[in-house]
Order: C-alpha cells, then sequence, then structure tokens
C-alpha cells in the first residue's frame, strides 16, 4: 500500500509559497503556505 501513497502524492501539483511564489519542498503543516524562508520571518 505505500506505493498506492507515494503516486498520490507524486500526482499532486508542487505546493508554492504565497509569500514570494517559491515551490516548497517540505510541506509541513505548521509552515502552512509560505516556503521556510518566509516563515522564519513571518
Ligand atoms: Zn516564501
Amino acid at each position: 500500500m505505500i506505493q498506492s501513497i507515494v503516486e498520490f502524492f507524486k500526482d499532486l501539483p508542487p505546493k508554492k509559497c504565497a509569500e514570494c511564489g517559491e515551490p516548497i519542498e517540505e510541506q509541513h503543516e505548521c509552515y502552512g503556505n509560505l516556503c521556510d524562508q518566509c516563515n522564519s520571518v513571518g
């Protein structure tokens, strides 16, 4: 079933930062829609 989960995430579009528009590689719940830089600043 792990393979199905991987395919699921692969099908998802890359998440982008709502502030600078840069793609967010690591998706943490606490990060929201901001990348690591914007999250640190804000
Ligand atoms: Zn950003």
